[in-house]
């Protein structure tokens, strides 16, 4: 007892008396040297409920024998208070966790004839140190806890399992292996500024590998703010990071793709700003150097209707040849290819990709040339074969008309003339042909209607058909756009064709033969087409029909017609192709592409008539 303490005044000390004991919030209970409740406050009776003319270890536990480890007999033998944690049941039979002060009561003899117990009752406070303790172990980050000298005093669950037993060590070495503080710490600047601060760690794992951290230290306040110790929390962003650098280096290759691409490339994005435009289409576009292009620009120099398509399709819109007006006003052949960029249903916007053909075109159109040119001289060659065989058949007859007059031989004289009569005919015959073809008339497109040009074929052999019993017929389901044709020179062909098919007519046995032209266009080219029901052709033939000279008419033959007409189809950039089977008929069919129709001629009417 404290001996210098005041004593109340008397009626204070009277109202204590009879209160104080009832109003502490503390269970207190007086027992004998019987382990008899002899005496509790309201605050023991609230939890443990009658205790009247019971025995502690039944009020507290509810069990018929002494406690093994009974502080009571402890205290009464030893005469000092103890203070320890015990776990009891309270009166709905719930378990209790409480503090318990076993004070014996000494009187001045020394006698100690009661105890007296004072429970604090922390079953609510242990539970939520148990939940903050699960909590701090818990949670999905390492959690240390530092003081002031730097030194780990506590780690939880996570930190352990990353970065082993740390408890006791300096963080700087602990984490880092480093022999003194670190220059960046985040620890240090909340112990400096008591502020929350962050930082990116690189520490040491319990395995020695090497983990990023994202660091938040924070002061560890005691109640009256002051405070000796920081909490650091730290998340593991080492997979973050990798992540990161993937998704860099994923960008960078994809940017670098896009910006070494010969073709080119821009994208739009869904609020029509123009996302995307690498040097390529900065080039095709013939924008000048840091030039900028709105969406609406953009759109405006490709075609409406491929745009419109693009924006409104699904999937990939296509255009393999088109043509683009470039900022400087200039028409760029291109071919296009267009997509909606979409992610989880949404559109993000259009991706382009453009090519230039204007290259490709000249090389096309180069090539287009070489293939007239060797047409023409393939001719040439085969030509100057014709010619000599018939100078050597007119050798023969020379020969045999000389040796005729030299031996006096007057059927051999008659044979030479024969000979010479028949071949000089020939001559005269192929020179006609060889003129009109080695005249070489240049190829002079005008834009004509292709199907006038068939139809005209077949008036003019209507009437000789006609003669010859033969139905000719003339089919055209559509009129054609005008095209850049030379109109003698088709004029020739489909004379040539129409001709033949004639003459198979006229060799065959059909009772019912027929000829038909027909004009018509698919997939923008124009396709004349000859079909008659005549003799047809075998395999050697047709194998035969396009090489100089072939004829199976004897000398009502050149065998000029079909080379001719070979070289007007591809002087048109077109090509001659034909079906036949003998005796049932053939079909030539001519395909003129109008993309690779020869350009129209520009020189004026008068000069080419007299050329
Ligand atoms: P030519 O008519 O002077 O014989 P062409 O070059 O026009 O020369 O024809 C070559 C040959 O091809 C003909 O002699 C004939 O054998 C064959 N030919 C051409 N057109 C037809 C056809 N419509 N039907 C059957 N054979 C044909
Ligand atoms: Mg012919």
């Amino acid at each position: 007892m404290n001996k210098t303490a005041t004593h109340p005044p008397k009626e204070l000390a009277a109202w204590l008396q009879d209160n104080l004991f009832h109003a502490v919030p503390m269970a207190i209970a007086v027992i004998d040297r019987n382990f008899d409740l002899i005496y509790a406050n309201r605050a023991f009776e609230q939890i443990f409920g009658d205790w009247q003319g019971r025995k502690c270890h039944t009020v507290y536990k509810g069990q018929a024998a002494m406690c093994p480890q009974c502080k009571g007999t402890q205290a009464f033998r030893e005469g000092r208070t103890l203070v320890h944690e015990e776990v009891g049941l309270d009166k709905h039979g719930g378990l209790r966790r409480y503090i318990k002060h076993t004070v014996p009561l000494i009187t001045e003899q020394g006698d100690i004839p009661y105890v007296i117990e004072m429970c604090t009752d922390i079953t609510e406070a242990e539970q939520i140190r148990r939940e903050y303790q699960l909590l701090f172990d818990q949670v999905p980050c390492s959690v240390l806890i530092i003081d002031k000298d730097y030194r780990i005093v506590k780690t939880n669950a996570q930190a352990r399992r990353m970065l082993g037993d740390l408890e006791g060590r300096h963080c700087y070495r602990g984490l880092k292996g480093f022999d003194s503080k670190c220059k960046e710490c985040t620890a240090r600047q909340t112990f400096e500024d008591g502020q929350l601060h962050t930082g990116h760690h690189i520490w040491r794992t319990r395995k020695d590998e090497t983990v990023h951290l994202h660091v938040i230290t924070v002061p560890l306040q005691v109640s009256d703010g002051s405070f000796d110790m920081v909490m650091e929390m730290a998340v593991d962003v080492t997979q973050t990071l990798k992540l990161q650098d993937g998704l860099r280096f994923a960008h960078s290759f994809l940017e670098t793709i896009i910006t070494t691409s010969m073709d080119g490339i821009f994208a739009v994005d869904a609020g029509g700003n123009v996302s995307i435009f690498n040097p390529a289409a900065r080039n095709i576009f013939a924008l000048r150097p840091n030039q900028q292009i709105s969406g609406d620009e953009l759109s405006g120099m490709l075609p409406a209707e491929f745009f419109k398509q693009v924006n409104t399709a699904a999937g990939q819109i296509y255009s393999p040849e088109t043509e683009i007006t470039n900022a400087a006003g200039q028409k760029v052949p291109v071919r296009l290819a267009g997509n909606q960029l979409k992610m989880d249903g949404l559109s993000m916007g259009t991706a382009f990709s453009i090519q230039n053909l204007s290259e490709l075109k000249k090389l096309e159109d180069d090539k287009l040339e070489a293939e007239r040119l060797a047409a023409v001289g393939q001719t040439v060659a085969g030509l100057a074969h014709g010619v000599k065989n018939l100078t050597t058949a007119l050798e023969g007859g020379m020969y045999m008309l000389s040796t005729g007059i030299e031996k006096g031989n007057l059927e051999r004289i008659q044979k030479g003339m024969v000979m010479l009569d028949r071949n000089t005919q020939r001559i005269s015959m192929f020179v006609k042909a060889f003129l009109s073809f080695a005249k070489g008339r240049e190829i002079k497109a005008r834009l004509n209607d292709p199907a006038e040009i068939a139809r005209e074929v077949v008036d003019m052999y209507a009437a000789r058909a006609d003669g010859l019993g033969i139905r000719l017929a003339f089919e055209l389901s559509r009129p054609l756009a005008p095209a850049a044709i030379d109109y003698e020179s088709m004029h020739e062909c489909l004379t040539n064709l129409v001709g033949n098919a004639i003459d198979a007519c006229r060799v065959s046995t059909n009772s019912a033969p027929h000829v038909t032209v027909r004009a018509f266009e698919e997939d923008e080219a124009i396709f004349y087409e000859v079909i008659d029901n005549g003799c047809g052709m075998d395999y050697e033939v047709k194998r035969k029909v396009f090489t100089t000279f072939f004829t199976t008419k004897g000398l009502g033959g050149t065998g000029l017609g079909l080379l001719m007409t070979k070289k007007i189809i591809q002087e048109h950039g077109g090509r001659i192709d034909l079906e036949s089977e003998p005796e049932k008929g053939t079909t030539f069919r001519i395909r003129l592409p109008r993309k690779r129709l020869p350009k129209v001629s520009e020189r004026p009417k008068q000069e080419e008539s007299s050329s």
